[in-house]
């Protein structure tokens, strides 16, 4: 399955154009912020079918942008993945315990990547009530 639009939250450009050129080669589409604010407006406006989420941003983290799309009627259905850059501090768990569909850390390996991007597509956003 391809031709999904991926939204990416992402501040920095580097990383950013990494994950919205490995995505685009696999055939999805891409819409990227830099900052959360942008993309609670991007999530609400454009309904996407995943949403790529950096924890460190300026402004508004990722975990609090997460739980606000969570806690919103119109996105809470969009699986989003937590993209971390450091794994002292925060892993897989810890992120899926806050809500997160999905976990990976910065910087990406591509394959792992690609993989988890699939798998969280399939099982779509968490439906609980
Ligand atoms: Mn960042």
């Amino acid at each position: 399955m391809a031709g999904e639009l991926i939204l990416i939250i992402e501040d920095n450009e580097k990383n950013r154009r990494l994950a919205r050129d490995v995505l685009q080669v696999k055939g999805y589409r891409t819409i990227e912020s830099e900052t959360a604010e942008e993309g609670l407006k991007l999530a609400a406006e454009q309904a996407p079918a995943l949403i790529l989420m950096d924890i460190q941003l300026p402004g508004m983290d990722g975990i609090t942008a997460m739980k606000r799309l969570k806690a919103d009627r119109n996105t809470r259905s969009i699986p989003i993945i937590a993209i971390t850059a450091s794994a002292m501090t925060n892993n897989r768990q810890a992120m899926l315990a806050e809500g997160f569909d999905g976990y990976q850390t910065k910087p990406i390996s591509l394959k792992d990547f690609l993989r988890e991007v699939q798998r969280v597509l399939l099982a779509g956003g968490n439906s609980e009530e």
